[in-house]
């Protein structure tokens, strides 16, 4: 299959509906659809129909899912009901991991509920800074990555997404270095691989800025990059997607 960049923002608990159709008015994107191309946002959840209906030509991402398909849980979300407005959802973001103290068993329930809708999950896994510090990238990589997908049906994880995102990368301003970044998506890729799934796109994402995206997306198993901070300004994000947009020409 050949390459597909996506080029995804993840703006958390940014940007209102009139904000976020401030933001798209001022996003400079290529005027005709391009091949291999794909800009993602993921806003918040009360934005996301008037966002999808103002350019409905980006994808539209949720940013959570709750794992039950309906039912007495104040203020959550189904995938089928996000499904009705987005067509990704993100599942084990280090904030819902580490501040909302999500498990892998947890994510492992979303990841199903979303395949069960018919949505993209978007699995997130990556490492803490003490962790790397000890040597245990790869294991708690693998560990999140197998546990995330335990006891689902390989033919059911034709619409999986995955994006590597370094805890300590993320909101710090510290980014992998392009070298540390595809070592960690090249073992992603392998192990997905020895369980039979094939041409799954693997993110980037920690503290992605318009002067370090070329450098990761230049590297083989780096498919896309998941960008919160520099994703909520139109100048930022429309600087990223020219510089992959570059890479495609
Ligand atoms: C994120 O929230 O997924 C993220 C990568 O944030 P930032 O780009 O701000 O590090």
């Amino acid at each position: 299959m050949s390459r597909t960049i996506i080029i995804a923002g993840n703006w958390k608990m940014h940007k209102t509906i009139s904000e976020g159709i401030q933001f798209l008015d001022a996003l400079a994107l290529p005027t005709e659809t391009k091949q291999g191309f794909e800009v993602m946002l993921f806003p918040s959840a009360t934005a996301l129909c008037s966002l999808s209906n103002h350019r409905p030509e980006l994808s539209y991402g949720i940013q959570n899912i709750h794992e039950e398909p309906f039912g007495a849980f104040t203020g959550e979300i189904s995938a089928t009901m996000a499904k009705e407005l987005a067509t990704v959802a993100l599942v084990g973001h280090s904030e819902r991991r580490h501040v909302f103290m999500e498990s892998d068993q947890r994510i492992n329930l979303k990841i199903r509920a979303a395949l069960q809708a018919n949505l993209r999950p978007m699995l997130c896994i990556g490492e803490k800074l003490e962790e790397r510090q000890q040597n245990k990238t790869e294991e708690i990589v693998l560990s999140q990555l197998r546990l995330g997908l335990k006891g689902i049906k390989i033919t059911d994880l034709k619409q999986l997404m995955l994006a590597y995102e370094p805890v300590w990368a993320i909101g710090s301003g510290l980014t992998a270095s392009p070298d540390q970044a595809q070592t960690v998506h090249a073992l992603i890729r392998r192990e997905l691989k020895n369980m039979g799934i094939t041409d799954t796109p693997i993110l980037y994402g920690g503290s992605v800025k318009p002067d370090n995206a070329h450098a990761l997306l230049l590297q083989p198993d780096i498919d896309g990059l998941l960008i919160g901070g520099a994703s909520l300004q139109a100048q930022n994000f429309s600087d990223i997607i020219a510089l992959a947009l570059e890479l495609l020409s």
